[in-house]
Order: structure tokens, then C-alpha cells, then sequence
């Protein structure tokens, strides 16, 4: 058995909690970029008017629904 004064118990026990748990938020952070990620990833942005619309990823000239401007895809990076 392992002989641990009370105050060290509890630090101890209390480190490994919220070890726990920042370590759970770091998963979870790490899933939620990649999926925005590759949810920005299908959106182009114009660079004349700004707006941002769902290009296809197969063709390599799109046209802006907003302007008319033929784009290259330019998918839009998270911030
Ligand atoms: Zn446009």
C-alpha cells in the first residue's frame, strides 16, 4: 500500500482529474478543426466581391453566383 499524506492525496488526485479532462478537450478541439476544416475546404471565396459560395472541386475555373467572375478554387482557411 502506498502511504500518502492527506494534502498530497488530494493534489494528486485532483492533478489526475483535470489531466483527464484537458486532455479530453484537446481531442475533441483536434476533431472539431478537422472537421471544419474539411467543411471550409468545399468553399470558395471571390476575390472581387467577397462572397463566399460551395464550389464544385472538379472543375478548376469556377463562376461566382453573386458577380459572374470566373474564380480559381481558392478554398477559405479557418482563421
Ligand atoms: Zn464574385
Amino acid at each position: 500500500m502506498i502511504r500518502m499524506p492527506l494534502p498530497w492525496l488530494v493534489f494528486t488526485a485532483l492533478f489526475i482529474f483535470l489531466a483527464g479532462i484537458l486532455f479530453t478537450w484537446l481531442c475533441y478541439e483536434t476533431i472539431r478543426r478537422r472537421r471544419e476544416s474539411r467543411k471550409l475546404h468545399a468553399w470558395t471565396q471571390c476575390p472581387l466581391c467577397a462572397f463566399q459560395y460551395k464550389g464544385t472541386s472538379s472543375k478548376n475555373l469556377q463562376t461566382c453566383p453573386q458577380c459572374g467572375a470566373k474564380n480559381e478554387s481558392r478554398p477559405i482557411h479557418p482563421i
